[in-house]
């Protein structure tokens, strides 16, 4: 299951893994674009630029990358680049 963090927002909320530059975007509202993945329960968003990169590339990059978003603010990541997150309570 997932791992929960308290947002200054949103209280407990399970954790998401996302890009630094979705992350980024919180603070600039900027969109950098949302690919989203729901793989055993965690959600998990990169940016267009991330999305491009090769598996390899990214397997290189992705621990300088990542980081973690409660579902709140991902939710609030997705809207901001019109994507809806479907399924997420
Ligand atoms: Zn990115
Ligand atoms: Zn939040």
């Amino acid at each position: 299951m997932s791992e929960y963090l308290n947002c200054g927002t949103h209280g407990k909320q399970p954790a998401t893994f996302v890009c630094r530059h979705i992350f980024d975007s919180m603070k600039t509202g900027d969109a950098v674009g949302f690919y989203w993945s729901k793989t055993n329960g965690d959600y998990d968003a990169i940016c267009e630029d991330c999305n491009e990169l090769s598996d390899q590339d990214w397997d290189a990059q992705k621990a300088d990358l990542v980081n973690l978003l409660c579902l709140g603010c991902f939710k609030v990541a997705a809207n901001l680049n019109d994507v809806e997150i479907e399924g997420a309570a």
